[in-house]
């Protein structure tokens, strides 16, 4: 769930401010002066922090900055005054957003979600990416170890998908079925080369349209395999 942190001195608009936000779903918490503000902001983690700027203590702008030495919580600033608006921007305080006292609560929980939106889309965008191999309809994650065929989903055992994963890294590639078992298979397991033939008949099975004219695994006769791109 979404917490956010309000740090607001005058308590009937925070618990509007709250109230709202919460019936909206959200966690919240509120922090009544600056000090008490600027150490949870620092503290914990917020998913969005909505910050008064005329607060006894430290003031919006203190906290605002201290927290953007520290943090990317996205910071929505409420103020009494619209002059204020323009000297928050003009101090390039890293706030992502601004209000003026008045302002309907229904508003501020638009924003707040747009906001939590946009930051949450920013931080998938950061996010390792699984490694996947695509050749022509064939498609593998191989950190997810999933195979798709054409758009569908096929299903692997372990070995199999080692040796697919590990020929088709390798592309244009001949390997001999000693360097397959050796390579997939550790030393003490039982089988031989013909355990290769085997996984490589029931891997083209899953993924060769004609298992009689393999498009992806070629047999090199006397020799071995190899991935075709
Ligand atoms: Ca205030």
């Amino acid at each position: 769930m979404n917490k956010i942190l309000i740090v607001e001195d005058e308590e009937a608009i925070a618990d509007l401010e709250k109230d709202y936000l919460e019936l909206s779903g959200f966690e919240v918490e509120v922090a009544n002066d600056g000090e008490i503000g600027l150490e949870k902001a620092l503290g914990e983690d917020y998913n969005l922090i909505i910050l008064d700027l005329m607060l006894p203590g430290i003031d919006g702008f203190e906290i605002c900055r201290r927290v953007r030495d520290e943090k990317n919580t996205p910071i929505i600033m409420i103020s009494a005054k619209k002059d204020d608006i323009d000297k928050i921007r003009g101090l390039g305080l890293g706030a992502d957003d601004y209000m003026t006292k008045p302002f309907s609560p229904s508003e501020l929980v638009a924003r707040v979600k747009a906001h939590l939106a946009r930051y949450e889309r920013l931080i998938g965008s950061t996010i390792e990416e699984n490694e996947i191999i695509e050749i022509r309809g064939l498609k593998i994650d191989t950190t997810a170890r999933r195979v798709w065929v054409n758009g569908e989903e096929k299903s692997f055992t372990t070995k199999e998908f080692d040796l697919l994963t590990f020929l088709a890294g390798h592309p244009n590639h001949v390997y001999t079925k000693d360097q397959l078992f050796s390579e997939i298979w550790d030393m003490e397991s039982i089988g031989d080369i013909a355990t290769v033939t085997v996984h490589i008949k029931k891997i083209r099975e899953k993924i060769e349209f004609d298992t009689s004219k393999p498009q992806y695994i070629e047999t090199i006769w006397g020799v071995g395999y190899r991935f075709k791109v």
